[in-house]
């Protein structure tokens, strides 16, 4: 929906005050819709009015339900407002800043000093347009000598990422607006977005008759609801269908033959594998009828142009990582490539990916021995790499504005890990579960209180940087992250003066250019680079101090604006912005300190996409032999049966209207599905003889939840869900913590991964529902584990 703007005289209040709209962005998924917001009421704190932004550059206004109460993540109970320490008895005490820097200082040290930087473990750095901090944190850590570090997108996208860049060597983004059929698989656009103006865009589609939208999930969500073609799934057989609808290509000789020869390797190799597979065995394995598969296929095949979007639904089930490779192969093999509709690579003005893997020098874990994936360790194994006796294992964590305690499989073992740990530093806006387990609590400012941005610039041909202006000042007693990293650096001696003094003498002498003839001297250009490590907090403690508006965070911007006019100077002046030499990346930098809605930095014609291909020949990759050996795999793999002891498939954590990720803490932002209820089929129901409102026990080999049901006729039988962002500790108005819904990871077990990237399969878990007592009863908050 797009919210409806109001004009200003309609907001004023009674005495004819009117406080100024100010443009920010929504953080509650990627897709971050710029907004405006109001801020007032009695503390001056409340945002009173959101609306969407219509001057920022991709979503032009629009603006999902869930961005218009973000001020139960701005305001509440959650909020810290003092560093914490933990005492011998595990309760906690406040502690002013100069203690806790001193003392966590002390305490990294000593780690370091015994144990060497590499048992420093950094977890986190960022969420959804949360990035700046990350930034200066993986600076800090990587000159303490910590070399291993994740985050939640080991959880979901590592295999879709090490897929792209063994295929083309970037990332791809599919052209929904104009694309004649778009592919969504184990996505529920329309909740959880992932698309630009993602409802407008997919009714347009879905009112086209010209144009065909294509789900593919178990559930009739949503998105499914407004599809032409549906493919039901049967929970977690996905590897099957889309094998099946690539042999239908190969089998009925539906692929683009001059695309293949004039821009891919690998095509016969590929189409060996292809051969093999059985194609009606395939769709009977995937509960899917043939005849439709075929039909699907072949419209695609035959489309003008077929975009498509991979999504959890995919990513955390079995053959995670071969799920994305077969998915990408149907839009290569027909030649939906560099072109309007189709899949296209695009720039970025910080590539995250590259970022991760250039402060990680490791190939495998130090414990366990497990893959290292674009640079960061998987999820499901960190609680291995700590629960041993090893000596190479982990012995302390920074863990940054993120919640693995809750977002983490098995979260009873990851907390346990936590307490086995020398040393946990929490950095957080709120008492978390993670922050529950650590030793020190450093209380951040929140995401409108400070100076940030997003690295998730996924736009072609037209791609946006979004710098935000701080709506308030940091709350009283917190700190932007930024500043909790320099302020740590500074006292272990990691910004030493007179290392500085080089930069601030040509910064004084020579303007930013003159810092920019020394810094990129020491540092290197690239902000992929190994030397760039401690490059971020030297200029937030040179640079920074001179930005205008207190934007100090925003140093670590203008070296990544030199960077992208230097690789994609074409495209950045196509943008609009001008200058030469340096002066294109002074241009570019000013330009995104100045806009306060977003700014276009590349703007590319379709066939530009070739120039973000990145292989050692300039074609793209078919043949991947490790996950071909995989798909081989499948003929010989077992087919589905029902487990006596747990029946049912989980899917733990989809998004619905009032779902979100867990920042979002307070359970009154709801304003229904209060508790998150496991949703069911109507004839599973009534074999356990439940109904709506009734209270069952989930059990999984892992743990056992209670949760309230809803009886839904989207759901398959033998599948049923629970949603993400619920669990989650929030004070009552007496103080005394409380939850609300299931934390879904007490379900979780962290050996259920992706045998290549280790993503786990938080969607397809094998589980026990049975009926309780109390029918019609509601579970009510209750205790905090
Ligand atoms: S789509 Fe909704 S949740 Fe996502 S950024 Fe936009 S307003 Fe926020």
């Amino acid at each position: 929906m797009s919210v409806p703007v109001t004009t200003p005289a309609a907001d004023a209040t009674a005495d004819g005050d009117v406080s100024p709209w100010q443009p920010t962005a929504c953080i509650l998924c990627y897709i971050n819709c710029g907004i405006e917001v109001r801020v007032g009421g009695d503390d001056g704190r409340r945002f009173e009015r959101i609306r969407g932004d219509k001057a920022h550059p991709v979503s032009t206004g629009y603006t999902c339900q869930k961005a218009l109460r973000l001020d139960h993540y701005q305001n509440g109970r959650h909020r810290l407002t003092s560093p914490l320490r933990r005492r011998p008895d595990g309760t906690f005490e406040e502690i002013d800043w100069d203690t806790a820097i001193a003392e966590v200082s002390e305490r990294l040290g000593a780690v370091i000093a015994e144990h060497g930087g590499e048992s420093l473990f950094y977890y986190g750095g960022g969420g959804q347009g949360n990035h700046l901090g990350g930034s200066y944190g993986y600076a800090f850590m990587a000159a303490l000598g910590s070399k291993y570090h994740s985050n939640a997108l080991a959880q979901e996208k590592t295999g879709e990422f090490w897929v792209d860049h063994r295929l083309y060597g970037n990332h791809t983004i599919g052209d929904f607006e104009h694309t004649e059929v778009a592919v969504l698989l184990g996505k529920n656009a329309w909740q959880s977005h992932g698309i630009q103006r993602a409802r407008t865009v997919l009714k347009a589609i879905s009112n086209d008759p010209d144009r065909t939208l294509v789900v593919v999930d178990p559930v009739r969500n949503e998105t499914a609801a407004l599809a032409d073609h549906h493919l039901a799934v049967r929970p977690g057989m996905d590897a099957f269908l889309y094998a099946a609808m690539l042999a239908i290509l190969v089998q009925e000789d539906l692929v683009d033959h001059k695309f293949i020869a004039a821009h891919t390797t690998g095509a016969d190799e590929l189409f060996a594998h292809l051969e093999l597979v059985p194609v009606a065995d395939y769709c009977e394995r995937a509960g899917l009828a043939e005849d439709q598969v075929r039909t699907v296929t072949r419209r695609m095949a035959t489309a003008s142009s077929v975009s498509t979007l991979e999504e959890l639904g995919i990513e955390q089930i079995p053959h995670s990582t071969l799920n994305s490779y077969l998915h990408k192969l149907i839009w290569l093999l027909i030649g939906s490539f560099a072109k309007p509709g189709g899949m296209n690579l695009h720039s970025s003005f910080l590539d995250l990916t590259r970022i991760f893997e250039s402060y990680s020098t490791p190939e495998a874990t130090p414990v366990t021995g497990t893959r290292v994936v674009c640079g960061l360790v998987p999820c499901n194994v960190i609680a291995d790499e700590i629960l041993t006796d090893h000596p190479d294992r982990f012995r302390a964590m920074v863990i940054e504005s993120t919640n693995p305690a809750h977002s983490l499989a098995d979260s009873a073992r990851m907390r346990a890990a936590l307490e086995a740990l020398d040393l946990v530093v929490v950095i957080d806006v709120a008492f978390t579960e993670t922050a529950r387990c650590a030793d020190y609590v450093l209380p951040a400012a929140s995401q409108y209180e400070k100076w940030e941005c997003t690295y998730f610039n996924f736009e072609f041909p037209r791609n946006v940087f979004h710098l935000r202006a701080p709506l308030l000042e940091p709350l009283a007693g917190t700190l932007p992250e930024p500043e909790i990293h320099a302020r740590l650096a500074r006292a272990m001696g990691y910004l030493p003066e007179e290392e500085l003094a080089v930069l601030r003498d040509a910064l004084e002498e020579g303007g930013r250019l003159g810092l920019a003839a020394e810094y990129f001297d020491i540092y290197g250009v690239s902000t992929s680079v190994d030397d760039l490590k401690m490059g971020p907090l030297a200029l937030y403690e040179v640079l920074g101090p001179t930005l205008p508006d207190g934007a100090r965070a925003a140093a670590v911007l203008w070296a990544a604006s030199h960077a992208v006019a230097f690789e994609h100077e074409d495209a950045v002046r196509r943008a609009g912005i001008e200058g030469e030499g340096p002066f294109l990346g002074e241009a570019l930098f000013d330009a995104i300190l100045e806009s306060r809605s977003g700014v276009v930095f590349t703007a590319d014609a379709y066939e530009d996409t070739w120039h973000y291909l990145d292989t050692s020949d300039d074609k793209i990759h078919l043949a991947i032999p490790e996950l071909l050996a995989e798909l081989d795999g499948l003929r010989t793999e077992p087919h589905p049966t029902v487990d006596a002891e747990f029946p049912f498939v989980l899917t733990c954590g989809s998004r619905r209207a009032f779902s979100a990720n867990t920042i979002l803490r307070n359970p009154d932002w709801r304003k229904s599905d209060r508790e998150g209820a496991l949703h069911i089929s109507p004839g599973d129901a009534a074999a356990l003889g439940v109904t709506d409102g009734s209270k069952v026990a989930v059990t999984t080999k892992r743990g056992r939840a209670e949760a309230l049901v809803e009886i839904s006729d989207t759901m398959q039988p033998g599948h049923v869900i629970l949603p993400n962002g619920y669990g989650l500790s929030y004070p009552d108005e007496n103080g005394k913590p409380v939850v609300v819904g299931v934390a879904p990871n007490e379900l979780t077990s962290s050996e259920d991964r992706d045998w290549f990237a280790g993503t786990p399969w938080h969607k397809h878990v094998r589980a026990r529902v049975e009926k309780l007592a109390s029918p019609g009863v509601g579970l009510g908050p209750h205790d905090e584990r």
